[in-house]
């Protein structure tokens, strides 16, 4: 029988862990611990009140191997699922391999001194858990995650070759708040902050941050402004489907949050080497992110809705050049109603679930370390539509004209 440790009691890790006991069939013994246990009591109450199931829950600090594998061990855990950051993915994936657990994750490990988006790190595991016998999953969110699904699901059934790929993220979301982000805000603001980097014939292509802007009509969420950035999917999509000859990805950001950004820029909020203050060292964004509202704490206010998806170019399977776009729609008063958490959480939390669902169930297999896109989209996909993102598939006229 397999029991699920996850670890990280955020939004994200409250919504996996609400969907996991909607299934308990599939996830019949689950514990979720993260580095202050009373977040994981909140959300262990509130599945209880939701679903009647009763889950266990611990105090960690997945920094620490020691005390990650420690943990694993006490419990038992066949399956990790690590929905803490970004920070704790090498960590726990040591402990995984000393206690012998598989492996899911829904971000790429990042330094904490360093902005870097890069899966060297993780991939580096591959033999090391290749010879374990065991698996890493890496990247089972909405995107990188359902993005990369998508993708191998239209080569699978509509394309004999892929040649562009741009990847939309929309929130069309208010949660009516001056300022916050919808995921981790050190995490968030790192990525956004970031030179922006997509693919091209083969090559990296970097521009200024935020500096390239499009608008684009999305469905259910009306016109928006959406900004070039860099994101880890490309890196894995570029790597396991190289035939794809551009990959970019986009992401819309309302102007208030634009010029709260800016400000906060321009001032230093956003720098994460240490400064000095009042004799000890801290790290201003990190700072910044004590100030904010945490993202777990902005479900009962957003209204609105979310368009998250990708449109692909190429040669389909009838001979023809074709352009198709396949996304899901998601209501942030839906997802509040249904785990108590907004629906960034829930794009992200689901697709989590689905992707331990996989690994629990054997329906994913391999030795290894692997991305979303190395898999058999099929499965996954049924699962999205029968737990809460269904998704819809329309041909274009063309390829995007910018
Ligand atoms: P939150 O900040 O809301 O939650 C993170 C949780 O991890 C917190 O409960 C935090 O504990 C816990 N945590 C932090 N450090 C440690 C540690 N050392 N040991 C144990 N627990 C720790 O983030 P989100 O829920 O919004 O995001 C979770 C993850 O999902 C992030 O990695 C994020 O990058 C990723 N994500 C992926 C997306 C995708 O589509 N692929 C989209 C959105 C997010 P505490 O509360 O005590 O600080």
């Amino acid at each position: 029988m397999s029991k699920v440790l996850v670890i990280g009691a955020g939004g994200v890790g409250s919504v996996a862990v609400h969907k996991m006991a909607m299934n308990a069939d599939i996830f019949p013994d689950i514990t979720l611990a993260s580095r202050r246990k009373f977040k994981c009591d909140a959300v262990a109450e509130s599945v209880l009140a939701r679903t009647g199931v009763t889950i266990n829950t611990a105090e960690v600090d997945a920094d620490h191997i020691d005390a990650t594998a420690a943990l694993i061990r006490d419990i038992g855990a066949t399956h990790v699922v690590n929905l803490a950051l970004p920070y704790q993915d090498l960590t726990i994936m040591e402990a995984c391999l000393s206690t012998g657990a598989h492996y899911m994750d829904t971000a790429n490990y990042e330094p904490r001194d360093e902005a870097k988006f890069e899966y060297h790190w993780q991939w580096a595991y591959h033999d090391r858990f290749k010879d374990a016998g065991l698996m890493a999953l890496l990247g089972s969110g909405f995107d990188p995650g359902v993005t990369s699904v998508f993708t191998t699901w239209l080569k699978k059934h509509h394309f004999d070759r892929i040649d562009t790929l741009d990847i939309l993220d929309c929130n069309g979301g208010d949660h009516g708040q001056h300022f916050a982000t919808n995921f981790n805000p050190e995490i968030n603001i790192r990525e956004v902050t970031a030179v922006a980097r997509h693919w091209e014939n083969g090559d990296w292509v970097e521009t200024p941050p935020m500096s390239v802007k499009q608008q684009f009509d999305f469905e259910a969420v009306g016109e928006k402004t959406m900004y070039l950035m860099y994101h880890e999917e490309i890196e894995s999509l570029k790597t396991h489907l190289p035939e794809i000859k551009r990959i970019r990805f986009w992401m819309t950001f309302g102007e208030a949050y634009i010029t709260h950004l800016n400000v906060l820029q321009n001032v230093g909020m956003t720098r994460i080497d240490p400064v000095i203050y009042e004799g000890r060292e801290i790290i201003p964004l990190q700072f910044l992110k004590a100030v904010l509202p945490e993202p777990s704490s902005l479900g009962e206010t957003t209204k609105g809705k979310t368009n998250i998806g990708v449109i692909a170019t190429g040669l389909a399977k009838d001979g023809t050049e074709k352009t198709l776009y396949l996304y899901n729609i998601c209501d942030h008063e839906d997802a509040f109603a249904e785990t108590g958490n907004q629906a960034v959480s829930y794009t992200t939390g689901v697709p989590a679930m689905i992707g331990a669902a996989m690994m629990v169930t054997n329906t994913w297999v391999g030795d290894g370390v692997f991305n979303m896109e190395q898999m058999d989209p099929d499965p996954f996909m049924e699962m999205l539509n029968q737990h809460g993102l269904p998704w819809q598939v329309k041909e274009l006229d063309g390829p995007l004209e910018f």
